[in-house]
C-alpha cells in the first residue's frame, strides 16, 4: 500500500517559495530556503508518527549536581527581571528546572506531552498544562521569564510557537532558548550522522542567523546568542549511528562522557577558564554545539 505524505511547499520560517533539497539529508527530508537559509523537514509527520515516535521517548531523572548549579546560575540571571513572579517551562520533562525556581519562591507553570511529566510537576506545586503550547491558556503578559530547552526544534511551526511566548510575556520579559546548532562543527563533521538530525523528533534546525530572525521577527530584542560546547556524547552516540551500534548514552545523564568532562573541567580553574575562552571562541565563530538564545521582549 503506498501512503502519500504531506509536505511544506513555502518556508515555514520566511513563507518564501524557493526550497532546496538538503544533499545528502534526502532521508530525513530536510530542505532549505533560498531566502533566509532556514533549515527544516518538508515532509509534515502524520499524527500515528508522532505517537509511535514519542511513545518510546527516553526520560532520565538523573542528572548531576552540575546540571542544578547551572539551572541556579541561569536562574541568578533571571532575578533582575522578576516583577510579577512568574516562570514558565515549555517542555519541561522531568521538571527538575522548575522544582529549583519552585526553591526560590518563584510561581513555577509548565506544558509538556507526556502524562508522566505533568504528574511529576503537579505533585512538586507546578501549574502545569499538557499538550501544544497555547497563548490561551495564560491571560496576555504574564509571565517574567519563559524557558525552553531543546523543545523548539521539535516543531514545524516556529512562528507560531514565539508568537504564544510573546503574547503571554511581559514587556521587558525574557525568553530563553537551547536547542542543537545546525551550523556546528560536529554536524559539518559528522552530516546525516549527525544525532540530533532524526525524524520525526527534530523538524526545524537553528543557526544563529535564524534563531535571531525568528525572535527579532516577533518583537524580541537580542540580550545575547551563544553557541557553546563541544559534546563528546554527541560524537559518540553519532558514530554508533554510523556504524549501526546501539546508542550507549542518555544525553541527560550522570553518567555520559560529557557530564563526567563537565565534573573534571568544573574542579580545576585553569581547565575551568580553557573552557571559557573556547566557548568565547565557539560562539565567535558560531559553530558550537549548543544554541543559547536570550532575548527580550520590546
Ligand atoms: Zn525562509
Amino acid at each position: 500500500m503506498s501512503v502519500s505524505f504531506e509536505s511544506f511547499e513555502l518556508c515555514i520560517l520566511c513563507g518564501h517559495h524557493h526550497l532546496e533539497p538538503m544533499i545528502g539529508y534526502e532521508s530525513c527530508y530536510l530542505v532549505k530556503c533560498r531566502s533566509c537559509k532556514f533549515v527544516f523537514v518538508q515532509r509534515i509527520p502524520t499524527e500515528p508518527e508522532l505517537i509511535e515516535h514519542y511513545s518510546r521517548y527516553p526520560r532520565s531523572f538523573d542528572v548531576s549536581d552540575l546540571t542544578i548549579k547551572r539551572y541556579n546560575q541561569l536562574l541568578d540571571t533571571f532575578e533582575s527581571s522578576r516583577k510579577h513572579n512568574r516562570i514558565l517551562d515549555v517542555g519541561a520533562g522531568n521538571c527538575l528546572f522548575l522544582i529549583e525556581a519552585t526553591k526560590r519562591g518563584w510561581q513555577a507553570y509548565g506544558t509538556d506531552f507526556g502524562q508522566s511529566a505533568v504528574d511529576i510537576g503537579t505533585q512538586h506545586g507546578i501549574n502545569m498544562k499538557q499538550g501544544k503550547l497555547s497563548a490561551d491558556w495564560y491571560p496576555a503578559n504574564y509571565f517574567d521569564v519563559v524557558t525552553t530547552f531543546e523543545t523548539i526544534e521539535h516543531v514545524n511551526s516556529p512562528n507560531l510557537e514565539i508568537e504564544n511566548i510573546q503574547k503571554i510575556l511581559r514587556p521587558g520579559g525574557l525568553v530563553y532558548l537551547t536547542t542543537p546548532n545546525f551550523n556546528s562543527i560536529e554536524r559539518r563533521t559528522m552530516k546525516i550522522n549527525y544525532n540530533a538530525i532524526e525524524y520525526p523528533e527534530h523538524l526545524s534546525y537553528y543557526s544563529p542567523h535564524s534563531m535571531n530572525y525568528l525572535l527579532q521577527k516577533h518583537g524580541f530584542e537580542k540580550v545575547s546568542l551563544q553557541t557553546t560546547g563541544v559534546s563528546l556524547t554527541r560524537l559518540k552516540t553519532s558514530l554508533q549511528l554510523k556504524n549501526k551500534q546501539a546508542m550507549t548514552e542518555l544525553f541527560v545523564s550522570k553518567e555520559s562522557t560529557d557530564e563526567r568532562l563537565r565534573l573534571n573541567i568544573e574542579s580545576n580553574k585553569f581547565k575551568l577558564m580553557m573552557k571559557n575562552m573556547a566557548n568565547s571562541l565557539l560562539t565567535f565563530l558560531g559553530i558550537g554545539n549548543s544554541l543559547k538564545a536570550l532575548y527580550r521582549k520590546k
